[in-house]
């Protein structure tokens, strides 16, 4: 397990260096309201979501990005982590994209959903890449939900809590 950086933007040295893939845990202090591009209306129930994507250009890059406010709305989580920013990044660095299994193990974890059908799935067959769940979510425990096979452990990285935007 990486030490937790309290920096909101510049959690530059415990960032890998490699590419891999990641998930965002997003705290939503009330409900949110969202239009996604294309996907259309979202309603995401107070909580945490979780975000599940691939960096195959560099992980690094790719998170300092979705704790970025400021950027143009390109994939779907671009929605939401401009109102809302991760409080806590997961990862592992690999040759692949592994996304796809860790979005069906984030759905192992104790009342997950899927509010937003198709978010972050454009190109696989998932529901959704997007997972709800009510109480703050554990890094070991979605590790013990990946299951046999995968990663002796996964990163994660803590960052400066702030408060949902009311947009
Ligand atoms: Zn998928």
């Amino acid at each position: 397990m990486a030490n937790a950086s309290r920096a909101p933007s510049t959690a530059g040295p415990r960032l890998p260096a490699g590419k891999g893939t990641y998930a965002l845990v997003v705290g939503l202090d009330t409900p949110c309201k969202l239009n996604v591009g294309k996907l259309g209306p979202v309603e995401l129930p107070a909580g945490y979501c979780l975000y599940f994507g691939s960096a195959l250009g560099g992980l690094a890059g790719r998170i300092r990005r979705h704790l970025r406010r400021q950027k143009k709305l390109w994939w779907h989580i671009d929605y939401l982590t401009r109102v809302a920013a991760p409080e806590e990044v997961w990862w592992n660095e690999s040759a692949g994209r592994a996304e796809c299994g860790w979005a069906a193990a984030g759905l192992l974890l104790p009342g997950a959903t899927t509010p937003a059908p198709g978010f972050g799935a454009s190109d696989c067959r998932c529901n959704s890449h997007l997972v709800h769940v009510s109480a703050r979510p554990l890094a070991e425990d979605f590790h013990r939900a990946l299951g046999p096979g995968q990663p002796p452990s996964i990163g994660v990285l803590q960052t400066a809590r702030t408060p949902t935007r009311r947009s």
